[in-house]
């Protein structure tokens, strides 16, 4: 297949565009480099059926020749990262979605749009199910990803039913591992960085809310499923293994062997407590299942960050 990724130079994008072409099909990456780097599609670079464009994905996209699939992953996705470009973030999941849309329906393509569990905003149901429709703040400090990746959700269903297109839509939970940038401020590469610089591990709130971590390769694997797969509703992707934030620095501590202490800070506004996807649906539907333990995929994760920049 001939498949555009839009956001491809980011952390999800590059390990999908690598995976893309290690099943032998022709990728088109599309990156403004707002917070995606070249550095993550470097060693793709050499080869024949990998092609880059420096493209908004906000502005009119042209690409020449046919294309199969289209896979809407552009968006800013760490909350610090969408706090300093709110707006950004809020034409990406809109007048982006829009476009990424539009050449799906030009080209005939299939489409799937990267999704998020923030569409369950600090959910009143724990775990999350796709029916459950979510309590999001329209007003709040996340509300630029969220509502947007809402507004990306209801505009990729609306071309499914009035255009037809054959669309799918991910919601993507909490997701670690290489490629993840030193600064980009959510809680993995925050806390293993602080741990091997010895600094502070700075634990939010209580340190008492939960989040369930995907490693890299396994979310992959379950994109790739979705894409093959003939389902238009919104699919859970994400590891269920749910643990607190606290629990989750004591073992960043461990497996780096830091002397670092922990520091506790301000909870940010509309912070979800709980957080953890029920996957019942895929894994019924997709036959998948994460399959890398937290320990396994924080040391690999810890060695990229030491230097080993592997991945
Ligand atoms: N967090 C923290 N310390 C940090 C960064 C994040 O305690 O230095 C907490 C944050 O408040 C949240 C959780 O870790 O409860 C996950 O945050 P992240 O930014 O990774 O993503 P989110 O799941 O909130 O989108």
């Amino acid at each position: 297949m001939r498949i555009l990724v839009t956001g491809g130079a980011g952390f999800l994008g590059s390990h999908l565009c690598e995976y893309l072409l290690r099943q032998e099909h022709e990728v088109i990456c599309l990156d403004n480099l707002i917070t995606g780097s070249v550095e993550n599609i470097a060693s793709l670079a050499d080869r024949g059926n990998f092609h880059f464009i420096k493209h908004d994905v906000t502005e009119y996209v042209f690409i020449d020749g046919a294309v199969d699939y289209v896979l809407h992953f552009a968006s800013p996705a760490s909350p610090i990262d969408y706090m300093q470009l709110p707006i950004q973030t809020l034409k990406v999941g809109g007048l982006g979605t829009h476009k990424a849309l539009g050449v799906a329906k030009a080209k005939k393509a299939k489409f799937l749009l990267a999704s998020t569990s923030e569409v369950y905003g600090d959910p009143l149901v724990n775990p999350q199910v796709e029916e459950y429709w979510g309590n999001v703040n329209p007003i709040g400090p996340r509300s630029c990803y969220d509502e947007s990746k809402r507004f990306a959700e209801a505009l990729s269903t609306a071309y499914h039913r009035h255009h037809g297109i054959d669309t799918r839509i991910a919601r993507i939970f909490n997701t670690y591992g290489p490629r993840m940038r030193r600064h980009d401020g959510r809680v993995i590469p925050t806390f293993i960085n602080q741990a091997l610089q010895g600094e502070e591990i700075t634990i939010f709130g209580d340190g008492k809310q939960t989040r369930s971590f995907c490693y890299v390769s396994d979310l992959i694997e379950g994109i790739y499923r979705l894409m093959g797969a003939q389902i238009h509703t919104p699919v859970n992707l994400g590891n269920p293994s749910e643990r607190t934030i606290a629990e989750l620095a004591q073992k960043i501590i461990e497996l780096t062997g830091s002397k670092s202490k922990t520091a506790y800070r301000p909870l940010p506004q509309d912070d979800p407590k709980k957080r953890r996807p029920d996957i019942s649906k895929a894994r019924v539907l997709l036959n998948w299942e994460p399959k890398v333990e937290l320990e396994a995929g924080l040391k690999t994760t810890i060695e990229y960050f030491r230097g080993g920049r592997k991945g």
